[in-house]
């Protein structure tokens, strides 16, 4: 399984940076989005993704730096009378959420053609789609925000979405092969409902990760070094700071 990184920011407008966006594909060549925040379609292209193969869309919470391009890619599927059909994942009050947006935008946001599936996943819950198994844990930011193991090919990422450090966020990332943790801030800067590099890093070695990327940054991360910030913290397995485009093989060494 493979990691594309499409999005490592936030809503704040960065150079380099944009709204959460990742993907996941499995050896037989399916997709799995993870969050789908504005302008993240904008590197399917570069990650081969086409609306064809990202039939599996999975958003953590409801914030609009997870989810705003999820009317994108209705309309996209439309206008191209895309026949695939697409699960859209999501907590609780997904469906309500799929909902709005088609009282807002009308037809346009139909599945006119392939159809699709709308699944709720709260604490504890799981489904297997195609390749992949997704299970959700609930985590410490929105009341149903929840976070993933998503598992194919035998190996299992563990993804926060966007949560503080809590003992869900822990269980979630326990045995993964791979956790992709949200760093919202630098070290000196604490909150309850994000993580900075000090509490990533602590819930890093609380879950025993053994390999871990860092994505989500808001902009004054660029005035820190993260990664000494992460080993000062304790953490001492294998590290990467996200960037867009980047790509990690989850069944690969030597990063
Ligand atoms: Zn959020
Ligand atoms: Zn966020």
């Amino acid at each position: 399984m493979r990691l594309h990184v499409l999005g490592s920011g936030t809503a704040i407008p960065h150079p380099r940076r944009g709204a959460s966006g990742y993907a996941l594909r499995a050896d037989d060549g399916s997709v799995c989005l993870l969050e789908c925040g504005p302008g993240s379609t904008r590197r399917w292209p570069g990650a081969a993704i086409t609306f064809d193969t990202a039939t599996l869309l999975a958003i953590t919470h409801h914030h609009v730096d997870h989810c705003a391009d999820l009317s994108a890619v209705l309309f996209g599927r439309l206008v191209t009378e895309c026949a695939a059909k697409l699960t859209l994942v999501g907590p609780v009050g997904h469906a309500d959420h799929l909902a709005r947006l088609e009282a807002a935008h009308g037809a346009w946001v139909q599945d006119k053609h392939g159809g699709r599936e709308v699944v709720e996943l709260g604490d504890r819950d799981s489904i297997t789609v195609g390749a992949f198994t997704l299970e959700a844990r609930h985590v410490l930011h929105l009341a149903d925000a929840v976070g993933y193991r998503v598992t194919a090919d035998g190996q299992t990422l563990a993804f926060s979405g966007d949560s503080g450090p809590c003992d869900g966020l822990i269980a979630l990332c326990r045995g993964a092969d791979v956790a992709l943790l949200e760093c919202s801030y630098p070290a000196e800067r604490e909150t309850k409902r994000h993580l900075n590099a000090r509490t990533a890093a602590e819930v890093a070695v609380a879950a025993g990760v053994e390999r871990l990327v860092l994505t989500h940054f808001y902009p004054e991360c660029d005035a820190v070094d993260i990664a000494a910030q992460v080993r000062a913290a304790g953490y001492e397995g294998a590290l990467a700071l996200a960037n867009d485009g980047d790509e990690f093989d989850l069944g690969g060494r030597g990063w």
